[in-house]
């Protein structure tokens, strides 16, 4: 049997990074098992529909390097999602075969109605539902006629699921074992809505059945939804064809006080969604890696029972299973994220992340060639968490330094010596400066015949090239920079900071 999974967002908004994850483990089995990686949109809420949010989704799986593998062709080996919403008369063939099979039923409550019966309880505990249903207006509670009239005037009515009491439902998750669930707690799910649109429920069994899902790998937040899901297979006399189910564990905000909410971006500080949205930056903004973000995000609740952290996608898939998968919610650590980020910058070659850089160079105005990249990045690359740190901490390798470090020019810079830097000007001229070992050989030499100290010399070159003492062993900038460029730098800086 080949494996087929779904992710299945509703599009109300952006993605947020659990999305992502749910996404990713999905991928993961599929790739394992050369199976199907389905997307499907859960467009049936129109209420809660938000402009743009599929195109999101789509770009950000896309980005993310795990677009589905199935889904409508655009001809290009590249498949858009399903979307519920173009599948609506399918799903009320399948809510009437219910109610004909007396699994479901036909009610016409108001809200006022449904209102009322909510403030019978000041608990506010009743549920439609075993309970209830008798004393509210359906095909259960009204004699037959009247259902009959009631449908041929057209008045308004929900198709709801009919759960009997006394029942013990059985799921079996494939993280969490075996989950039983009590009928007499469950309420009569609405499955068809007034205006002719499935609910959530309905929709997502039907299409799993009709879309051969064989598991469904979703967040915890779904399990409470499970019991109602496998009642729906069993009404339908699908339980053959039942997927089996794994609800991944939640995550938490740093503190691991609670779920991670998309909120929680602007209050602590950090990004939560993939891509931008309405003007929040996500991890594409920031600067990250797509791979270090699914790096950082498969170990979210999963691991391979070493302490191996960097895996590429291709061990993920290798090494990937569900069972594997924890049941405790796992803490979302930026500073892991940023962590994973680095050590994917130090795992690159300097080649390739000179590539990724140009277009960022090109955008901030920079023309510089892909080889002068590609010594930044050889410069710089313990340095940088993100390929922007390049162009930002490192922005000294494409333009003036536009500030000096104010502390060490008033400790090292001195005024009177500057025919002495004049003299070094004059020396590095002369150095070959496409070697550092040879260009600190002859300055070292110099200092010495000057009667001058390393500590002296070094730190108002430093300060000269790169403004700060912070920045790259100075002979390998020297290097970088080039002669023409080392000199004018010193000229510049010995204008700039002896100036009266
Ligand atoms: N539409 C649901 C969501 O927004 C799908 C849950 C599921 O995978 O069944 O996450």
């Amino acid at each position: 049997m080949s494996i087929r999974v779904r992710f299945a967002p509703s599009p109300t908004g952006a993605l947020h990074i659990g999305g992502i994850r749910t996404a990713l483990f999905n991928y993961l089995l599929a790739k394992k098992h050369g199976g199907t990686f389905i997307l499907r949109i859960e467009d049936t809420d129109q209420g809660r529909y938000v402009e743009g949010a599929e195109q999101y989704i789509v770009e950000a799986l896309k980005w993310c390097g795990i677009a589905p593998t199935e889904g409508i062709g655009f001809g290009d080996g590249a498949y858009g999602p399903y979307r519920q919403s173009e599948r609506k008369a399918l799903y009320q063939q399948y809510a009437l075969e219910l109610v004909e099979k007396s699994k479901a039923y036909y009610a016409f409550d108001t809200p006022e109605q449904l209102e009322n019966m909510r403030k019978t309880d000041p608990q506010n505990h009743v549920a439609y539902g075993m309970h209830t249903r008798l004393n509210m207006e359906n095909s259960l509670s009204l004699p037959k006629k009247e259902v009959a009239e009631r449908l041929a005037a057209g008045k308004p009515y929900v198709i709801r699921l009919k759960i009997k009491e006394h029942q013990t439902i059985k799921i079996n998750d494939l993280i969490r074992g075996e989950v039983l669930v009590a009928s007499n707690e469950l309420d009569d799910k609405v499955l068809m809505k007034a205006d002719g649109m499935p609910t959530y429920h309905l929709a997502n069994i039907v299409d799993d059945y009709l879309m051969k899902i064989t598991h469904v790998i979703r967040g915890e937040e779904w399990l409470p939804s499970a019991a109602h899901h496998v009642l729906l297979y069993k009404a339908f006399g699908w339980e053959k064809q039942m997927p089996q189910f794994a609800h991944l564990p939640l995550i938490l905000k740093p503190d691991g006080k609670g779920k991670l909410s998309k909120r929680d971006g602007l209050k602590f500080g950090f990004p939560v969604f993939p891509l931008a949205w309405e003007g929040v930056d996500g991890f594409k903004e920031v600067g990250f890696d797509p791979k270090a973000l699914l790096n950082f995000l498969a170990l979210l609740g999963w691991n391979d029972g070493t302490e191996k952290e960097i895996f590429a996608i291709e061990e993920l898939v290798d090494l990937f299973s569900l069972e594997k998968v924890n049941k405790s919610g796992a803490r979302f650590i930026y500073d892991k994220a940023k962590w994973f980020n680095q050590q994917y910058i130090m795992k690159n070659s300097n080649e390739i992340l000179a590539n990724q850089l140009l277009p960022l160079a090109a955008a901030k105005g920079y023309t510089v060639s892909l080889q002068y990249l590609t010594q930044v990045v050889g410069l710089m690359k313990e340095r940088a968490i993100f390929l922007n740190d390049f162009l930002n901490i490192g922005y000294y390798c494409f333009e003036p330094v536009k500030s000096y470090d104010a502390v060490m020019v008033l400790k090292k810079w001195k005024r009177e010596r500057r025919p002495i830097y004049e003299d070094l000007s004059q020396l590095i001229q002369t150095l070959d400066l496409q070697d550092a070992l040879s260009a600190e050989h002859d300055v070292k030499a110099w200092i010495q015949q000057n009667g001058l100290k390393v500590g002296e010399v070094l730190p108002v070159l430093r300060i000269a090239l790169a403004g700060t003492m912070q920045g790259p062993a100075v002979f390998d900038m020297m290097t970088v920079l080039g002669k023409a460029e080392v000199v004018k730098r010193l000229n510049a800086a010995y204008d700039y900071l002896d100036r009266p």
